[in-house]
């Protein structure tokens, strides 16, 4: 028996005992939800009755209508199995891997922050027809764990913090930073755990997999060469950075860059008036040349902040989320456009 992150005992209040795993980072919450769902409602395995019940456990059912029961995404065609991811940053991953040998979708829209977001009933539609789900873990998506009891049994569940060495992540369940994929070696691990799952699911083309994860973790290692030339442009003083919230920790450590602070402490929460004016402080006393925020947060505080500490404005890093152009829709595109885009304001 695996140890089991504890956000999803503390979630579900699931005894570890009703909890299986599958492979590497496979957690199965399935058989405890689906006892609750089935000691609520019946045995109901019909796909509406299962979108009623994620409503009673708290899924956001603020768009059940019924054009949106009828509009279920049609099953993986052609006999690919379908990888549903949280992000589209962690699609971007499988994709690396996948190919076309996989159909990949994510559930937070492109722009969602994943920390805030609420599951719709089309998430639970795509779920059920999942044959792996990718997360992040490590606390990013805490709306998941009650919407999990959806997947088909044989859907592997990866948890992609997992993959990283405990040194690194913490033990399953402790609370620790979640935004590893900024770190290019760390991404370079997902790639391997993908790899890893993908292949259990489709054995017909691990090797493909397996070749692919190897191709892309030698970009990778040449994307992280890359971000090491370009922030070394940057005035060693001058490498600071203050965001909208705490996405880029563990770039910030790989190249060097002081993290001064985040403006929402934690997601979805604005900061004391108190807080702010300690960062705005911050900012100044250490000559921070830029502020810069997501596509994903309201420009307001980051507007503010940077107003009152008489600096600019970013407002176009992707990090949770990629973004709609094609430039920004793979992960290294999105890194080097980030990349570009930190170098320019702190230079
Ligand atoms: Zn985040």
């Amino acid at each position: 028996m695996a140890v089991i992150p504890a956000r999803y005992r503390l979630a579900l209040h699931i005894p570890q005992t009703y909890l299986t795993r599958e492979g590497k980072g496979a957690v199965r919450p399935q058989t405890y939800s689906r006892m609750i769902l089935d000691s609520w409602q019946g045995k109901m395995r019909v796909r509406g009755a299962w979108i009623l019940a994620m409503c009673l456990l708290g899924v956001s059912c603020g768009h059940v209508t019924a054009p949106a029961l009828q509009e279920s995404p049609a099953p993986a065609s052609s006999g690919r199995p379908l990888v549903v991811a949280t992000t589209s940053t962690l699609a971007a991953l499988v994709r690396m891997v996948s190919d076309d040998l996989a159909e990949v979708r994510a559930l937070v829209p492109i722009g969602v922050s994943p920390e805030t977001y609420e599951p719709t009933p089309r998430d639970l539609v795509a779920l059920s027809q999942a044959s792996v789900i990718v997360e992040n873990g490590a606390g990013l998506e805490t709306w998941l764990a009650k919407v999990l009891g959806n997947a088909p049994p044989q859907a592997r569940v990866l948890v992609l913090s997992e993959s990283l060495p405990v040194a690194v992540a913490g033990r399953p369940g402790e609370a620790v930073n979640p935004h590893f994929w900024l770190d290019p070696t760390y991404a370079a691990r997902y790639v391997s755990a993908i790899a890893d799952a993908l292949a259990a699911a489709d054995p017909r083309h691990a090797a493909a997999y397996r070749a692919n994860a190897a191709q892309e973790r030698k970009r990778l290692a040449a994307l992280d060469a890359w971000i090491r030339r370009q922030i070394a442009t940057i005035p060693p003083a001058r490498r600071v950075m203050v965001t909208d919230h705490d996405a880029w920790y563990y770039f910030d450590r790989r190249y060097g860059i002081q993290d001064l602070g985040a403006i929402e402490s934690s997601p979805g929460k604005e900061p004391s008036a108190a807080d702010f004016a300690a960062l705005v402080a911050l900012a100044r006393a250490r000559h921070v040349p830029a502020i810069f925020a997501e596509p994903e947060f309201s420009p307001r505080l980051a507007k503010e902040l940077a107003d009152s500490a008489g600096i600019t404005t970013v407002t176009d890093l992707y990090d949770d989320s990629l973004g709609t152009t094609p430039a920004l829709s793979t992960y290294e595109g999105m890194m080097k456009h980030d990349v570009m885009t930190i170098v320019q304001a702190l230079r």
